[in-house]
This record gives structure tokens, C-alpha cells and sequence, in this order.
């Protein structure tokens, strides 16, 4: 089984192209969101054994992302309801250059509040989602979890850096601790500039392999992949798209590659399928309404090749 843990959140999205969420503008929205929340629907959208741990509030926010994720398969034994917190919620504003601003309502809300740390079967995969680490109450949880799981099991991290957070000792140091545990390692471009300034990506990648992770992949957005599990480096160009909203893209292309790898297809069949679904991803509004199933990614790649 694949888990994850983190924020569920009820996110909107402005229309507007540099409105800065200062400017009373049209926006989408409510989306189901929340990085772990996409990550394990995609896993599940695959084919994937998926569950989640995490909160909503009871309320109507709450009843979507609970019904999304059922809807696709996510098991949701450890979803709870609070009867006295709201959903939390995140807002998105985005900026010619690509760029984005997000309001999040976490802290005080469902998406931090934690039950008792659930017992993880034997061979559990666990997937962790650098984004919730800011977060005090997430940052425990995740790292009980890691405790918890003693060598046992797999532990898979994408690290989504935001470089103010790296200021903070505490957040530093759960981010070392992690990347030294875990054995799937999944950072952007921009993480391993914020992790390893001046460190060229193959370099990043051949060191960690020497150092035992299992696979190591960099996500490079519109330029592709780049990624190995310890025999060739391959490297995938991307699929040429329309961006509409990139928010999501790492965490379902994430979902899609720990998905089949479960499901024990090659190292280079999962990239390649997370490269297309990271690239479907992009090309529709809101954070999880393009999770493209394991039908859907094989269709468009049959295109690409035909
Ligand atoms: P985020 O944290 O914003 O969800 P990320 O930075 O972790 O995203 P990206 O590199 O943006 O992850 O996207 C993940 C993968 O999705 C890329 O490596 C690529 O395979 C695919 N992808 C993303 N954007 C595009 C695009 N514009 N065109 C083609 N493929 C894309
Ligand atoms: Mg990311």
C-alpha cells in the first residue's frame, strides 16, 4: 500500500494574470488540493494501492475532497472529520513570468489537525511532500511516521522547497533527516538549486546513488526529466503542451511513477508514463482535475510515437 499524509485543502484559482490576490477578480474553484491530496489520487487514478491520512472539516469543502478521492479509489480509513475545524483552504494567483502567489488557511484548520499516528503495514510505501514541512503540526506527524516505519518499508520524497522555509533550523533539519532516510528521491530543478547550489543535476543525482537511494529523478517542468535508478541515466524530453496551470504537475507526475513502479513496471515505462502525466497535467485549470488515468497517459503516448 501507498500512503501518504498531509494538508487536504480546498483550493481556488484566479483568471486573472497578475492580480496578486489584491484585485476582487473571477476565480475557479472550490478544487480539491493540497500536494499529498493530489499526489495519492494520481496514485490510485494508476491503478495504485493508495490510502491517506489527513483531516477535513465537516463541512462542504470537506464532503468534495472526501468524495473525489473516494470516487477514484483512494482508501480513506484514516480521512478524518472534524467536528469543530473547517477545511482548509489555498488561494493561487499567477504572474506573466509563470511565477505564483498562494494565500494558504492551514495552520488552525482540518488540514493540520492530526489523530493518533496510524500503524503502517509491513512494506508500505510512504510518500512525503516537502510542501506540508513548514507546517509544525505536519512536520511531527510525518516525521512519527518516518520513526515509526524503522528501516521497514519504502519512504519517497519530493521536497517542493519554498528557500524561506530553509531558514527555519527545525524545517532544515526534518528536510536533511528525510532526504538522509528516504530512498526515492524526487526534487524539482529548483529544489536541487536550493539543496546543492552550483551542483549540476547528474552530479546530484550519481552522488545520491553512490550514497544507496534507490532512484533518483529531477523534475525540470517544460524541459522533461532527468532520473535513474542506478543503471543508465535517462533522460526524457518533454511532451510539447499548452500550459494552462503548472500547480499540481510535480505531484501527479510524482503519483504516476510510484504508482506503476508499485505495480512493478520498469523503471523507465513509470518515468516515461509520469513524464506525459506531469505534461497532461499542465494543460487544464486546477491542482488535481487532470490526473489522468493509466488508459488516458498510454493514449496520448501511443500519439507521440505513432
Ligand atoms: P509543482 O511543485 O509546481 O507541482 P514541480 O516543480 O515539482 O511542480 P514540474 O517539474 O513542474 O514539477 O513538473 C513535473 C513534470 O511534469 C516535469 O518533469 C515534466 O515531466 C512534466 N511537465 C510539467 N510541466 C510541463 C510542461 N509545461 N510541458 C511538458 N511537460 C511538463
Ligand atoms: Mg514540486
Amino acid at each position: 500500500m501507498i500512503y501518504t499524509a498531509g494538508e487536504m485543502l480546498a483550493e481556488f484559482v484566479s483568471h486573472e494574470v497578475g492580480c496578486n490576490l489584491q484585485k476582487t477578480t473571477t476565480f475557479s474553484g472550490p478544487y480539491p488540493s493540497g500536494a499529498p491530496a493530489i499526489f495519492i489520487d494520481q496514485v490510485a487514478r494508476v491503478g495504485g494501492d493508495a490510502a491517506v491520512i489527513g483531516s477535513v472539516g465537516d463541512d462542504p469543502f470537506g464532503e468534495m475532497l472526501r468524495a473525489r478521492l473516494d470516487g477514484d479509489g483512494v482508501d480513506t480509513t484514516h480521512l478524518r472529520t472534524s467536528k469543530t475545524l473547517t477545511t482548509g483552504t489555498a488561494f493561487v494567483s499567477y504572474f506573466e513570468d509563470g511565477s505564483r502567489r498562494f494565500v494558504f488557511h492551514m495552520e488552525g484548520t482540518a488540514a493540520d489537525d492530526f489523530g493518533p499516528c496510524p500503524h503502517l503495514p509491513h512494506g508500505s510505501t510512504l510518500h512525503v511532500s516537502g510542501a506540508s514541512l513548514g507546517n509544525a503540526k505536519i512536520r511531527a506527524f510525518v516525521e512519527g511516521l518516518i520513526a515509526q516505519m524503522k528501516g521497514d518499508g519504502t519512504i519517497s520524497y519530493d521536497p517542493n522547497i519554498r528557500p524561506e522555509l530553509m531558514k527555519d533550523r527545525s524545517v532544515r533539519r526534518a528536510i536533511d533527516q528525510i532526504i538522509r532516510r528516504c530512498d526515492i528521491f524526487l526534487p524539482s530543478e529548483s529544489d536541487i538549486a536550493a539543496l546543492y547550489p552550483d551542483k549540476p543535476a547528474e552530479t546530484v543525482i550519481n552522488d545520491l546513488l553512490e550514497a544507496g537511494k534507490k532512484i533518483v529523478v529531477v523534475k525540470r517542468g517544460a524541459k522533461g526529466v532527468l532520473g535513474s535508478d542506478g543503471s543508465d541515466l535517462i533522460r526524457l524530453q518533454p511532451n510539447v503542451v499548452e500550459e494552462v496551470d503548472p500547480t499540481g504537475a510535480g505531484d501527479c507526475f510524482c503519483g504516476t511513477l510510484i504508482g506503476l513502479l508499485d505495480q512493478d513496471q520498469t523503471f523507465r515505462e513509470a518515468l516515461t508514463a509520469a513524464n506525459m502525466s506531469g505534461a497532461l497535467h499542465v494543460t487544464r485549470r486546477g491542482p488535481m482535475e487532470w490526473n489522468p488515468t493509466l488508459a488516458e497517459i498510454q493514449h496520448h503516448l501511443e500519439i507521440e510515437t505513432a
